[in-house]
């Protein structure tokens, strides 16, 4: 980031803090099927305006998954009532797109005059009164640290704990190329403050259900691999969810075993959802093959490296048309 696009993003800042201290009631949301980034993103926020005294709504659409109930704070996190809340400010995190937010939780924040939209996403369109979207930084999280520390806001052993999850889930560890060293910086100024490294680590990456197990089984008897290496692929069916009793974040990461075997350059994830929709996961070693673009071409989206789709089914129909979209992205790479 240049400096010029620094002092856009300060100004931006600044504009946050004003509209927190001049209203009293917030509903902070991300994105369906939330994973790290995204619960501890709102965890990171709210539990500053909570300490400042501020009346703060935390939902997400499909709750907070098993593998992240052990975040202090995550029971405060609830699904969204039926009913609209009474707020001012809606605070949008980590979401590229406003739907991704789910009806559920856009019903229940209806009544907001505000929109706040803090992200990394490169799809991001803006659509919040106010865009915080910084496609540079690895993680919401690390929006929401720089953010705290910019507005000197409260900085609770919750508000750290969070962070440190959300950052280090959406860096593969601090391994991604989007780990910067304002990244580290950030990671050690969290150590300082506290947190416990081993006990968050073991808590985020050694406490896996056994089924997780058996899912990988699963997958590895579906995985192909193009003739030239260069594509991998593999699928969940309805009948192995049901079979596996699997629940939806059981298969977070998993991605990654595919994307690492050399010669790999992309690697893709079809996934039956309950109610018949597709989930399409997608990663990138390559620079020049940007799968947030691909995402695009069937209504999806995210990052360069990184991005996803949900489309209507049947799989079988959306696999020949995205895997022909990656061919041709692969064969065009730059
Ligand atoms: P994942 O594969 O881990 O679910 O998602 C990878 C990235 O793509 C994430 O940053 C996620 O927010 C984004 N993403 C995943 N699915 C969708 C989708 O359906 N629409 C959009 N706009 N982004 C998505
Ligand atoms: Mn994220």
């Amino acid at each position: 980031m240049n400096d010029f696009d620094k002092e856009i993003l300060r100004g931006k800042f600044v504009e946050v803090g004003d509209a927190i201290s001049r209203h009293e009631s917030f509903v902070i949301m991300s994105h369906v099927r939330p994973d790290g980034d995204a619960i501890g993103s709102q965890l990171a926020l709210g539990f500053s305006l909570l300490a400042m005294g501020k009346t703060v709504y935390l939902i997400n659409e499909d709750g907070v998954p098993e593998s992240l109930e052990f975040l202090k704070g995550s029971e405060k996190v609830t699904r969204p009532p039926g009913e609209p809340f009474d707020v001012e400010v809606a605070i949008a995190l980590d979401t590229a797109a406003k739907p991704r937010l789910g009806e559920g939780a856009l019903h229940a924040s209806g009544r907001a005059k505000l929109w706040i939209n803090i992200d990394h996403h490169l799809s991001n369109p803006g659509y919040g009164d106010l865009n915080v979207i910084d496609a540079t930084s690895p993680a919401t999280g690390q929006i929401l640290y720089e953010l705290i520390m910019a507005l000197d806001l409260p900085f609770l052993e919750e508000t750290r704990d969070a962070i440190y999850v959300a950052v280090s889930t959406d860096t593969g560890s601090f391994q991604y190329g989007s780990t910067t060293a304002k990244t580290y910086e950030m990671a050690a100024d969290l150590v300082r403050r506290g947190l416990e490294v081993g006990r968050i680590n073991a808590e985020t990456y050694d406490s896996h259900p056994y089924r997780r197990l058996e899912l990988m089984c699963a997958l590895l008897n579906t995985l192909e691999i193009s003739k030239n290496g260069m594509l991998a692929h593999w699928e969940l069916r309805d009948e192995t969810r049901v079979r596996l009793k699997l629940m939806p974040d059981d298969s977070e990461g998993l991605i990654d075993l595919i994307r690492g075997v050399r010669g790999v350059l992309v690697a893709v994830f079809f996934e039956e959802l309950e109610g018949g929709k597709i989930r399409v996961s997608m990663r990138s070693k390559d620079k020049g093959v940007n799968v947030c673009e691909v995402a695009q071409q069937f209504g999806g989206g995210g990052h360069a490296l990184a991005a996803g789709i949900r489309t209507a089914g049947p799989i079988e129909a959306v696999k020949v048309k995205v895997l022909a979209a990656l061919d041709e992205a692969l064969a065009v790479r730059v």
